[in-house]
């Protein structure tokens, strides 16, 4: 299965800025393995999505509504994403855990009204440094991909434990191969030999320097990027990094 390198760009760029830094990406794609995405803030969607028709390179969003449509001032609809011209959406990222205090439950809603709209959910969940600090990362990630995950699920999942998102940590190649076993356990379990095909993708801190050995680990389908992939140059370098096959 192609690797898929995912950039989140958060509440990143005015509307220009995230035109130019899609066109960087889309100019530097040709010859690259991987499957690419970027994922501006959502009133960025449709421009972005416009300035990549035509190139390799596909448009997510950072977080949608459960409802399809309704009384949700602020909020934003999986339809509406799709619409704009998105095709993957980032949901249950920690920060969306943490910031809006977002549970299991919900991003299971959201996972399903995502499926529903057309849209390939990529599915967060990760540990903090407390839980780790006691053992407790795989129990925790065992539980939010049990409560997150609808049954079937064609989507992907990223591992991103929360200490290494945004903090120049990242974990350790062990720490990464122990958890993305962990990780597929689960998915076989949840979901049967469907769970196979899953891909799970590594998020925290990673940059054209760590790429290379965290892609070629077992287990690990792609990257989630942050602050990296609001570079075009380091964002592609991380994507060239990618392991085909
Ligand atoms: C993220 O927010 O998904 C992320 C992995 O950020 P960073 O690469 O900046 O750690």
């Amino acid at each position: 299965m192609r690797q898929l390198i995912a950039g989140n760009w958060k509440m990143h760029c005015l509307m220009r800025e995230a035109v130019a830094l899609a066109e960087g990406v889309a100019a530097g794609a040709g010859g690259i393995a991987a499957e690419l995405l970027v994922c501006p803030t959502a009133l960025h969607v449709a421009a972005v999505a416009a300035a990549l028709k035509g190139t390799p390179v596909a448009v997510g969003g950072q977080d949608c509504h459960a409802a399809k449509q309704g009384a949700h001032t602020g909020d934003i609809a999986a339809p509406m994403l799709r619409d704009a011209g998105a095709t993957f959406v980032i949901l249950g990222h920690s920060e969306r855990r943490h910031d809006h205090h977002e549970t299991d439950a919900q991003v299971r809603a959201k996972t399903v009204a995502a499926i529903e709209a057309g849209l390939t959910p990529i599915v967060c969940v990760g540990e903090t440094e407390a839980h780790r600090s006691v053992g407790e990362e795989q129990s925790v990630v065992a539980g939010q991909l049990a409560g997150s995950l609808p049954t079937p699920f064609p989507g992907v999942v990223a591992y991103e434990p929360v200490w290494a998102i945004g903090t120049g940590k990242t974990a350790t190649e062990a720490d990464v191969e122990a958890m993305h076993g962990c990780i597929r356990r689960e998915l076989l379990r949840l979901l049967g030999a469907a769970g196979a095909g899953v891909r799970i993708l590594y998020g925290g801190s990673v940059r054209p320097a760590n790429a290379g050995s965290l892609l070629a680990l077992p287990e690990v389908g792609g990257a989630l990027v942050g602050g990296a992939s609001l570079k075009a140059d380091d964002f592609l370098a991380i994507a060239r990094a990618a392991v085909s096959g």
